[in-house]
């Protein structure tokens, strides 16, 4: 049988053909014809981030500019906090560590989101906190943390603090307003929401944080924030092709789709998601669901490895497993990026067929049918 393959991950996402072919001739990095795709890129980029913000373009995954935010702004002894309710908010507290940074974690349990209130118990049974560093979209469990609420409560009592966002699959999915909640710097990366491969990251910096880069006595050489933003091109040989696909992935969204509508779109399909799986008696693990992705609770007695295979193996639909301790527990659909309504039809029909084949009791259709309600009012 002929199994078309199709990428329901939560990174990488699929990638339009449209910006396939943007990336497939490739020019000389040290010329004026590609100074100006950096230019453009990084005009666009504050556009895609809603900040008046410079953002610094590196060639890495997500995580390369997550150690940029730690390493080009802190000092060694110097202590933060790292809201942990997942696989990436653990990754704060371990980069923070491999430079002699001290984090003292917010632990959240998996699928809760971070309270604005135990942030301030920290920042105050602490003293002298530099730092907070946490999640936008947590994607490991599903979860969006409110960091509006936090970015004001920090703004407003806490203004020497440097506010770190990783929105690696918020920004672009969520409404994400950096400046009016004050985030100091802003993380993404290429393999989510902008339909790319993965190979760049992204990092927006405000007064606050150029601040702190001043002070900042941790050693970086590849990941330089400052020396990136002050040149017209990149400090290395950058991965050119991808610097092609995202001036081509910004101009779709920001002025093809347009950024609003891209946003209303992750929305309806993420509301979608999560009425069909509710729909089939499925429960999901997040108290405060992300947009980007649903991680849903294996039905008791299956295993979440099970239904991942058979999505696989039937129907080519990739979903991902659990990470951690949450695998085999849960599995995680993601509708981020390059997906539409069709896409959606799809992953839910396979899941049915998964679940019916596991032996799980639902009448089959109930997900696709509450789901087809939803895409035929919305
Ligand atoms: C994907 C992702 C990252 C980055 O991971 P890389 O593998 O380094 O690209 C970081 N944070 C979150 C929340 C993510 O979803």
């Amino acid at each position: 049988m002929v199994i078309k393959k199709y990428l329901m991950t939560p990174g990488p996402t699929p990638i339009p053909s449209f910006v396939n072919i943007s990336m497939q001739s490739l020019i000389h990095h040290r010329t004026d014809e590609f100074r100006e795709v950096i230019r453009s890129c990084r005009k666009m980029l504050k556009e895609y981030f809603q900040t008046q913000n410079e953002v610094a373009i590196f060639t890495s995954s997500g995580t390369g500019a997550m150690e940029a935010s730690i390493s080009n702004t802190m000092c060694a002894g110097d202590k933060i906090v790292t809201v942990e309710g997942g696989k990436f908010g653990e990754r704060w507290g371990k980069i923070a560590r491999s430079y002699g940074v001290k984090n003292i974690p917010l632990n959240v349990e998996y699928g809760d989101y971070a309270r604005p209130e135990n942030i301030k118990k920290i920042i105050d049974s602490e003293k002298n906190i530099k730092g907070v560093y946490i999640q936008a979209s947590e994607t490991s469990t599903g979860t969006f943390h409110p960091i509006d609420e936090i970015g004001i409560m920090l703004k407003k009592d806490y203004p020497d603090i440097l506010y770190v966002v990783d929105g690696i699959t918020a920004v672009g999915v969520m409404n994400i307003k950096p400046d009016k909640w004050g985030i100091d710097m802003l993380i993404s990366g290429s393999q989510k929401a902008l339909m790319l491969p993965p190979g760049l990251s992204f990092i927006s910096v405000s007064k606050k944080a150029e601040g702190f880069m001043e002070r900042s006595k941790l050693p970086h050489y590849y990941f330089d924030i400052k020396g990136e933003l002050s040149k017209k091109d990149t400090l290395f040989t950058p991965a050119i092709t991808l610097f092609l696909g995202l001036q081509r992935s910004l101009k779709y969204i920001l002025y093809e789709e347009g950024l609003e509508n891209t946003i209303k779109r992750h929305d309806l399909l993420a509301r979608a998601v999560r009425e069909s799986v509710k729909a089939m008696g499925l429960e999901l693990l997040s108290k405060k669901p992300t947009d980007s992705l649903t991680a849903v609770i294996s039905p008791k007695d299956i295993n979440s490895s099970n239904i991942v295979r058979i999505m696989k193996d039937e129907c080519g639909v990739q979903i991902s497993n659990g990470q951690g301790d949450l695998k085999g527990k849960i599995f995680r659909i993601s509708h981020m990026g390059y997906i539409g309504k069709p896409d959606i039809v799809m992953a839910i029909g396979a899941l049915e067929i998964a679940l019916k084949k596991l032996g799980y009791h639902f009448s089959l259709g109930q997900g696709t049918k509450s789901l087809l309600e939803i895409f035929s009012n919305g």
